[in-house]
């Protein structure tokens, strides 16, 4: 039968895999040849959130994506420029009659779809989003007046009790129209940027696609159990997957729900509540979710902040997380919250830095769940921690870390200290090892200043 269109481009954007692709799909259905693009976007090279892990990540997707799409039997054409520009300049070259792809979570990306849009109008072509990054879009789950929630468990009710689409195979073949020229696959070069790392997790689909077999063979089904214990490899490592799409979140949701642990499929919700929160409330990016806390006085960055950026404010706990983040492009979920709540109130340092150094460094940075995570700890997001929930960093150390192993893995300075010594700050004078520096403050005195700031911040608004 003959397919509904003849040259179709398909946009591959955070959906790098050809599993379950729910644009790529379509388009290998409808069209009779496909142009499988990528556009190295210029104004990455700026941006302050861009940095080499993730970028020497995508760089991997990319060369695997281009691998598989040639076993399929077509071409994968890149691009570098302005997104627009570069899509009609396309189109116009391969006589496409179609443009698929799949929807962007985040307000930049939704810009340039509606854009998108009318450009394929003018250009008389179709234009085709889909719905891929998210199990639930943004619209779907919405309370019973129609209102979008903001608060996570309400939310994560209908979310869970939602019916999923399943998810689907992949195209057996792929035809790409011959003369199409590419740009070469992209290296850190590309944006300027150098990494001599080697501890970050390798990209592509395959590689994922392995990661996500052992992490439901090994750890999913006892999630519950070993969560929130750092030292341990206890949590699926796969948000780097599900930021870039080489995993699909259906196939992922899928075979999880076989390991039969509610816990992990919670985490997948509370994934999708930061992406209804950002599509709902896209303010976020530039505010405190919380009008309230709109205004709070921060401190000037200092010297404090920059030993926080290093990992030498002689908090162990900080110390091994921002370090395991330099080297790796990950930080354990609960060491993140240790660490992101030290900033803000006991360094005082605006939540907006902290995202930002966290979007340089993390592979898996997601611009809604960074967010979240960012104004959860600073107390001023939607379902936020109080603001008078303060985390002891040498309290959550005992809890989180009790023998001490993730941090000696981090902070080789402390190699030989006991766990003991790890649990609260050292005598005046006494650091806890020899090479190993003092703390930087006092956690008490801090807490009670953030105490009678926020305090203060809301009398003032009465
Ligand atoms: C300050 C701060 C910043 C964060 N920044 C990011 C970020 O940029 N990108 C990111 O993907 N996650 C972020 N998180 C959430 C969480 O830390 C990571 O998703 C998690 O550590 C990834 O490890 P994992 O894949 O082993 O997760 P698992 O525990 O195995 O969870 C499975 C998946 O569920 C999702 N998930 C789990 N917890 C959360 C959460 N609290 N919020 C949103 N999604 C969640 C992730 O996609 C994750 O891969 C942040 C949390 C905090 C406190």
């Amino acid at each position: 039968m003959a397919k509904k269109y003849s040259h179709a481009i398909h946009w591959f954007r955070r959906d790098l895999r050809l599993t379950d692709n729910t644009a790529l799909r379509a388009a290998t259905q409808e069209s009779e040849e496909v142009i499988p693009f990528y556009l190295l976007s210029s104004w990455k090279k700026h941006h302050l959130w861009t940095g080499p892990k993730r970028q020497q990540f995508l760089c991997e997707c990319l060369e695997s994506l281009a691998k598989n799409i040639e076993h399929l039997g077509g071409e994968f054409i890149i691009r570098q420029g302005d997104a627009l520009a570069e899509i009609e300049k396309l189109a116009k070259e391969s006589n496409a009659d179609a443009i698929y792809f799949n929807q962007d979570p985040d307000p930049f990306g939704k810009k340039i779809e509606a854009q998108l849009a009318t450009l394929c109008e003018n250009l008389g072509i179709a234009c085709h989003p889909l719905q891929d990054a998210v199990l639930h879009g943004p619209e779907e789950i919405l309370k019973g007046d129609g209102t979008p929630y903001r608060v996570y468990t309400p939310y994560s009710k209908p979310w869970l009790a939602a019916e999923k689409r399943k998810p689907l195979g992949k195209p057996r073949t792929l035809k790409t129209p011959s003369g199409l020229d590419s740009a070469p696959l992209p290296s850190l070069k590309t944006w300027e940027l150098t990494f001599d790392g080697e501890e970050i997790l390798r990209g592509g689909e395959r590689s994922a696609r392995d990661r996500m077999s052992q992490a439901l063979q090994d750890r999913v089904a006892s999630y519950e159990k070993y969560r929130d214990v750092p030292s341990v490899l206890g949590t699926s490592r796969l948000s780097q997957d599900l930021r870039w799409g080489t995993i699909s979140v259906r196939e992922l949701y899928d075979r999880a729900k076989e390991c039969g642990s509610l816990q992990y499929l919670k985490e997948l919700a509370w994934r999708e509540f930061y992406f209804a929160i950002l599509h709902h409330f896209p303010e976020v990016l530039k505010w405190e979710f919380k009008a309230d806390w709109r205004g709070l006085p921060w401190d000037e960055p200092d010297e404090k902040f920059e030993a926080w950026k290093k990992g030498e404010t002689g908090f162990p706990i900080i110390d091994a997380g921002i370090r395991e983040l330099l080297a790796t492009g990950f930080m354990h979920n609960r060491v993140r919250m240790i660490v992101a709540m030290f900033l803000t109130k006991d360094l005082h340092i605006d939540w907006r830095l902290g995202e930002q150094f966290f979007m340089q460094h993390l592979v898996d940075g997601e611009i809604a769940s960074n967010n979240g995570g960012w104004q959860w700890s600073a107390g001023t997001g939607a379902d936020a921690a109080p603001y008078f929930r303060i985390q002891n960093p040498w309290s959550q150390t005992k809890t989180h870390d009790s023998q001490g192993e993730y941090i000696r893995k981090w902070v080789p300075e402390l190699t030989k200290v006991p766990a003991k010594a790890l649990y609260g700050p050292p005598e005046a004078d006494c650091p806890i090892a020899p090479d190993y520096v003092m703390p930087i403050l006092d956690h008490s005195t801090e807490r009670n200043i953030t105490l009678a700031r926020f305090k203060k911040h809301r009398a003032d608004q009465n």
